[in-house]
């Protein structure tokens, strides 16, 4: 009986059950945000990574193309030096003129052009056609630069076959070192689009090849607009440029979405590579599973913090209960005073107390109830009786005094700290209370009830188990003898003067002072 009472007492209050309710889902939803956000991070690392291979093949391969269409320039201008060519007929001079630019044909075509702009030659073999292009970038250049190198322009529309592309182009010097034209190797953009037509890169993604100055020739997916814009000078620009090789993530210039930027030049060649992927995009299916998990963690916790509070309150619910009903086992009904029960624990526990003694017990018994019972009736018997309590209750005036019915018409006053001299008070009290008592409605008259008490004070030093019995004994004793003596009167269970401590006084019947 005493192990279950220790194991509720050890259980934690409603309040700690509220609050370890609400914690550990507090706990899952800090975890599951920190899972979150390192799924966010997971798919950021998973995309730049592979922005970075991407524009690695990508860079890598149009570095090689423009290499070989350079090595196809560099071998047109070899040949146009041979002696002879220009005394050549048309077939031979083709043939001796573009027999090592095959491998690029796929790419474009070859053209030569003389210091006037003037087509003279291209690799196609076509029929011959007359076309000027002393207006275009890539002529003026050479024309007006000995040291121009290899040049790449900025993306045309072909005025022979109407394609998008851009040219590659190297000056051609007469043998006195003055200009002779030029010879272009053209690279369609339609290479570009083949090049990385299958690739995905999201709605806000591009792969794009600039001019380090900053002109874009090519994008991926196609813009019109976005071609041959110049972005030098931009923060985004500069900051490729310096950096020459890396990634980072910023706002576009020209359209504000936020993208990461994976960038790295093309070989030794003026150009750069990006590859851009938008932010949302990159967190699109993660963000979708975000709203799920997260979602489903919020109800979840919602569902456990609340059903926590209903669970602390059910707790706190029953608390009371438990309390009340312990209460009322220890009330009585009738007059609201504590019961024979809370006596019996309460003297127990006050002869337990070495320190307690002196105290006395006072047994208070209406007298002739019955006739009250029988001439008034039943009911006015018990308004008699909650008279009796209330008056009861206002003798004593110590928050340790302790007045309670222990049965039909007997109450028990027990006076802790009070000797029998300072008990003779209370008792002569209750006497007084007891005739003040008057039920007009039932005809009872103040000085018609009367009470006999009998009273047993303990020593000091009086403790121990068998206490409560004795000291309870004597009282009822004395109380007979109050009944024996004519009612209406106090008796005490006398004490021994020289009882030895720890030990109750022999009884002995004495008349009230
Ligand atoms: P005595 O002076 O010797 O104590 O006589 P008494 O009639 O008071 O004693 P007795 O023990 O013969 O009768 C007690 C009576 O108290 C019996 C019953 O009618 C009455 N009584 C006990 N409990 C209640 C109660 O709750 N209400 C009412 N109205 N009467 C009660
Ligand atoms: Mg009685
Ligand atoms: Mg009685």
């Amino acid at each position: 009986m005493h192990l279950p009472r220790r194991l509720v007492g050890g259980l934690p209050t409603p309040r700690i059950y509220v609050l370890l309710g609400i914690l550990a889902p507090l706990g899952m939803l800090i975890l599951s945000g920190a899972m979150l956000l390192q799924l966010r991070q997971e798919a950021w690392e998973k995309a730049e990574q592979n922005a970075q291979n991407l524009l690695r093949l990508v860079a890598n391969d149009i570095g090689r193309n423009v290499e070989i269409l350079d090595l196809s320039l560099q071998g047109v201008i070899e040949n146009l030096r041979l002696a002879g060519i220009a005394r050549a007929d048309a077939t031979m001079r083709h043939h001796l003129l573009f027999h090592r630019t095959s491998t690029a044909r796929s790419l474009g075509m070859i053209v030569v052009l003389d210091e006037h702009g003037d087509l003279i030659a291209d690799s196609l073999d076509r029929p011959a056609q007359r076309a000027n292009f002393a207006d275009r970038d890539y002529f003026r250049v050479h024309r007006d630069r000995s040291d121009a190198g290899l040049f790449i322009s900025r993306t045309f529309r072909s005025r022979l076959s109407g394609a998008d592309m851009i040219g590659l182009s190297r000056r051609v010097d007469k043998p006195d070192g003055s200009f002779g034209g030029i010879v272009l190797a053209t690279l369609k953009l339609s290479y570009f689009a083949a090049l990385v037509e299958s690739v995905d890169l999201g709605a806000d993604g591009a792969i794009s090849l600039l001019r380090k100055d900053g002109i874009r020739l090519m994008r991926h997916p196609f813009v019109e607009s976005d071609i041959n814009a110049n972005l030098g000078g931009t923060e985004n620009f500069d900051r490729v440029l310096r950096e020459r090789q890396g990634g980072f993530t910023a706002t576009g210039v020209r359209d504000g979405i936020r993208r990461y930027y994976a960038f790295r030049p093309v070989g030794d060649l003026p150009l750069v590579a990006t590859v851009a992927r938008g932010a949302d995009d990159v967190e699109a299916e993660w963000r979708g599973k975000a709203v799920v998990i997260g979602a489903t963690m919020l109800l979840l916790s919602g569902l456990t913090a609340g059903l926590a509070v209903l669970f602390g309150r059910e707790l706190r619910r029953r608390a009371a209960v438990e309390a009340e009903l312990a209460r009322l086992s220890l009330t009585d009904g009738l007059t609201g005073l504590p019961n024979r029960r809370r006596f019996d624990a309460e003297l127990a526990r006050v002869c337990d107390h070495p320190g307690a003694a002196p105290f006395t017990l006072l047994l208070v018994d209406a007298d002739h109830f019955k006739r009250v019972n029988d001439r008034h009736g039943h009911a006015a018997g018990d308004a008699v009786l909650k008279a009796l309590a209330r008056g009861l209750a206002a003798t004593v005036h110590r928050p340790e005094d302790l007045v309670c019915r222990i049965g039909g018409e007997e109450f028990a006053v027990l006076l802790p700290a009070t000797d029998a001299a300072g008990a003779f008070q209370v008792a002569e009290r209750i006497h007084q209370a007891a005739l003040g008592i008057a039920v007009a409605s039932a005809g009872i008259a103040a000085g018609s009830v009367t009470v006999s008490i009998g009273m047993a004070a303990a020593p000091p030093g009086s403790c121990g188990p068998a206490v409560p019995d004795l000291l309870y004994a004597q009282a009822d004793a004395a109380l007979y003898e109050a009944k024996a003596a004519g009612r209406n009167r106090t008796r005490c269970a006398p004490q021994a003067p020289d009882a030895p401590p720890r030990q109750m006084p022999q009884l002995r019947l004495v008349e009230a002072p």
